[in-house]
């Protein structure tokens, strides 16, 4: 009996339906805690740069995505990393490009992108403060043996239509992104 009882407790945490609906509401349910956040003033993820290329933005051609989509900053190994907003560690994770990675959704719904880091001081669907230390900067993913620098980019899910420029390359994919440097409108 008391087999029975602890077999069907088992059975019902693996239940691969309710596992799919409890990820399903607890996703809608920080998109709109994420929607409700006010845009403000976005924080800059590293205190003591040494090198930032202003130009880096939407440089052409860059590597297997053509375009660089976000910014380089230079800085110390294992500097700080920053959040730039408040919001909800959306992905985190090891990719060969990116090295060890963190997405946070924010404001808007818009993603923020942190790359090549060597240490990651946050896990998925944690929140987080702007200005909460998430990472340290690193050289990992397509970065080893260069430089010590965060690669950091922002996504929109809606186009920033005030900024098309037909003349740009890929002047509709650039809708969807940000320049971290300049671009503060929310
Ligand atoms: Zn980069």
């Amino acid at each position: 009996m008391i087999a029975a009882t602890t077999h069907t407790i088992a059975g019902r945490s693996r239940n691969p339906i309710r596992n799919r609906w409890a990820k399903i509401i607890a996703s809608v349910v920080l998109i709109t805690v994420v929607i409700f956040i006010p845009f403000g003033r976005r924080a800059f993820p590293i205190r003591n740069s040494y090198h930032i290329d202003s130009l880096s933005f939407w440089y052409y051609p860059w590597g297997i995505s053509e375009v660089h989509k976000g910014i380089d900053i230079f800085t110390d190994s294992a500097a700080s990393v920053y959040s730039p907003v408040s919001g909800i560690v959306w992905e985190q994770g090891y990719g060969t490009l990116g090295g060890n990675y963190i997405y946070i959704l924010g404001p808007g719904l818009r993603t923020y992108y942190f790359a090549h880091l060597s240490a990651v001081y946050a896990h998925r669907y944690q929140w987080v403060s702007k200005n909460q230390i998430i990472g340290a900067v690193g050289n990992t993913g397509n970065a080893i043996g260069k430089p010590f620098h965060l690669h950091y980019s922002i996504h929109s899910p809606l186009p920033l239509l005030g900024h098309y420029n037909e003349r740009e390359y890929k002047a509709t994919e650039k809708l969807f992104y940000l320049d971290p440097l300049s671009d503060n409108t929310p």
